[in-house]
């Protein structure tokens, strides 16, 4: 059997340390890390989202902000409110929940966003940070998959690293990461995307295969080599008339096919996913803290 890479438990250590390094910064230098969050429209994951980070902020002793603007909210308040967080001392963290409605500009407001507030890690200067090697704020999905690694003491030194999928949010953050000369990185890294006529061809090499394509169960045990270790980005409804809620949850990866081959795997749900909140977290108190420095 492999390993089964438990995402539940290494988010609830994050937290707890964080939880902990919080009291400390209150009561050391009077400072509470403070996250501001901004919706816009109704869309219902949008909302759920939106309310597990608040309730993590709360569990954390964070303060928070939630701004939960109408659906035709007019661009220029978004940018105007994003102004104001971006002034606002007790604010250390700015989060714009995407997608955004269409008449509001995805990159306007990345933009309008400090760099050292961009707790998403999605501004350009925080990208071309990452590409370069300098200290900013990671995108909280790729940092997740690096911590995950981290603590299975999965060595990537050499290691041959398969990412299937270029988004911008995780493909090409965490293949940026992962072939860095530091720590934890080092990895010989393959970008694959939808042009790739036989996809098989790429991932079979891999030592690490990450998956974030957004395609239900798409890769089965023929896509893979014995021993490897797979990381599940992948977060798709599929029908399920069994369930209460008519739906379940599934990765990119057929579990049950690519498991028996494994030498590690992340399952859906409880991989990847928790991560991402632990490590918005952590951005927010290493914004408050002080730890991440924008200095040349
Ligand atoms: P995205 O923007 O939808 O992009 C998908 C990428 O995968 C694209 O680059 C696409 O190639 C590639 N792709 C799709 N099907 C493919 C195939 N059959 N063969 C090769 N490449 C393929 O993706 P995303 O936003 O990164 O999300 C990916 C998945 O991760 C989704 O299920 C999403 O829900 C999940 N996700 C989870 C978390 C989390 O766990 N917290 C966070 C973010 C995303 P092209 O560029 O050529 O189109």
């Amino acid at each position: 059997m492999p390993i089964i890479i438990d995402g539940k438990l290494v988010s609830s250590k994050i937290l707890d340390e964080i939880r902990a390094k919080t009291a400390e910064l209150k009561s050391q230098k009077g400072i509470t890390p403070g996250l501001a969050l901004l919706l816009v429209g109704n869309n219902p994951a949008s909302l759920t989202y939106v309310n597990s980070k608040r309730k993590a902020c709360t569990e954390l002793g964070f303060y928070s902000i939630v701004e939960h603007l109408t659906e035709d909210t007019p661009e220029e308040k978004v940018l105007n409110l994003i102004e104001e967080w971006n002034n606002d001392p007790k604010i250390h963290g700015i989060l714009v929940q995407l997608p955004l409605p269409k008449h509001i500009n995805e990159l306007k407001t990345t933009l309008k966003i400090k760099p050292s507030k961009d707790v998403d890690g999605f501004h350009p200067e925080n990208f071309g940070r990452l590409v370069i090697g300098l200290p900013g704020f990671r995108p909280c999905t790729p940092a997740g998959i690096v911590e995950l690694l981290k603590h299975y003491q999965i060595d990537t030194f050499g290691k041959h690293v398969v990412v299937v999928g270029r988004s911008n949010i995780v493909g090409k953050p965490i293949a940026n990461m992962l072939y860095q000369k530091a720590p934890n990185a080092n990895a010989i890294v393959t970008i694959c995307h939808t042009a790739a006529k036989d996809l098989r061809q790429y991932t079979r090499l891999a030592d690490i295969l990450v998956v974030a394509a957004g395609s239900p169960n798409f890769i089965t045990s023929d896509f893979v080599k014995d021993g490897v270790v797979v990381i599940d980005v992948g977060i798709n409804r599929i029908e399920d008339s069994s369930s209460k809620k008519g739906y379940k949850l599934v990765g990119d990866v057929d579990f049950n096919s690519v498991a028996p081959k494994a030498y590690a795997i992340t399952p859906v749900p409880g991989g990847v996913g928790p991560m991402t909140i632990a490590m918005l977290m952590k951005n927010t108190y290493l914004s408050a803290s002080g730890e991440i420095t924008y200095e040349a």
